[in-house]
């Protein structure tokens, strides 16, 4: 968990404590790179950048994760709302939540916090999801 000393407390409480980030508030909610949005909690790979998709909510959203097994889905009635949380599947750490309403095939909508994620191009560059520089 190198990282940890890095992350901004907004990243601490979507991560670990399972906060959403403000809507139209994530510096990779409009970034439409070719590349690979990895955990900022751990680095895992979670999505690519082919399955990122405009889902008009104010969050980055993708179809499918990365990998079958590079998320991992437990039900979540917090709130007074019957949802699925997403989680990294390596760390275990808060990425969003996953719907059932999605434009493609899959007919899902992985809504993801902007903040938990670092998206690595394919150039290699890095992208940190906090809007906080570094
Ligand atoms: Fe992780």
């Amino acid at each position: 968990m190198e990282k940890l000393g890095k992350l901004t407390p907004e990243q601490m409480a979507v991560l670990r404590e399972g906060a959403t980030e403000p809507a139209f508030s994530g510096k990779l909610l409009h970034n439409m790179g070719d590349g690979t949005y990895r955990c900022a909690y751990c680095g895992s790979a979670l999505f690519s950048s082919g399955a990122k998709f405009e889902s008009g909510t104010g969050w980055p959203s993708f179809d499918s994760p990365i990998s079958p097994r590079a998320v991992e889905l437990r039900p979540d009635t917090s709130h007074g709302m019957a949802r699925t949380e997403v989680l990294c599947g390596r760390c275990g750490s808060h990425i969003g939540h996953v719907f059932d309403d999605g434009p493609t095939e899959t007919g899902k909508r992985f809504c993801m916090n902007s903040c938990a994620m670092d998206f690595e191009g394919s150039g290699k560059e890095r992208e940190t999801g906090s809007k906080a520089s570094r």
